[in-house]
């Protein structure tokens, strides 16, 4: 049998990893999967889940790795084995890195680069549609008909503390990957069509499909 591949991305808020792993999941007939957006849904929705985690995503703190470890294996459990996964969000910490591992290590991972300022400009643009589509009032707007909002904790003093969490704790993901020599460095700056080409030059958009067959 067949075990499924995975794709993960990474990168600070803003970089765009939403929009880019929707874009890898249509050309590769994947799962995206953020553990942001259902985290948020489940905020929404009030679900218990949703209690325990609502004061940590509105402070832009992360959410205990044990909680969110089961969110995903849930998301994947119910999806076929064949169909590869992105994981936008996930992991962000080592232990979340770890535990991934352990049950599905992933075959390439994608950082997209940012620096701090363009970040913090690009969060003040930034809408999401009814389905955590996201938008950019600039660069990528909603279709006509469609109500996008602000997220909550696009705020600017909220998105300060989201990167300092990202640099303190995500960012020692890089040298993980690095020395399972799965990681590929992308430059976020640029268009989406031009940050999706340089992933696919990137990741070799023949391997990453001969991957999932
Ligand atoms: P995102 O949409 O990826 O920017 O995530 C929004 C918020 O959800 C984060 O600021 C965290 O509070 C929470 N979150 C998302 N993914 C994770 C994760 N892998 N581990 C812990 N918290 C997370």
């Amino acid at each position: 049998m067949k075990t499924r591949s995975a794709i993960v991305l990474l990168g600070p808020p803003a970089s765009g990893k939403g929009t880019q792993a929707q874009r890898i999941a249509a050309s590769l007939g994947g799962l995206h999967i953020s553990t942001g957006y259902l985290l948020r849904q489940a905020v929404l929705m009030g679900t218990p889940l949703g209690k325990q985690v609502q004061k940590y995503v509105d402070a832009g703190d992360l959410v205990p790795d044990g909680l969110v470890l089961s969110l995903v294996r849930e998301t994947l459990a119910g999806i076929e084995d064949r169909v590869p996964a992105i994981l936008d969000g996930f992991p962000r910490t080592l232990s979340q890195a770890e535990a991934l591992d352990a049950f599905l290590p992933p075959n390439k991972v994608i950082l997209i680069e940012l620096d701090e300022g363009e970040v913090i400009r690009r969060i003040t643009g930034r809408r999401i549609g009814p389905h955590g589509e996201p938008y950019h009032v600039l660069y990528n707007p909603p279709p006509p008909g469609v109500t996008a909002t602000r997220r909550s904790d696009d705020r600017e003093e909220v998105v300060r503390e989201r990167l300092a969490v990202y640099q303190r704790q995500t960012e020692p993901l890089l040298d993980y990957y690095a020395q399972r020599k799965v990681l590929h460095r992308v430059s976020g700056l640029g268009s989406i069509g031009d940050v999706f080409r340089r992933i696919i030059s990137s990741i070799g958009s023949d391997s990453a499909a001969r991957e999932i067959e």
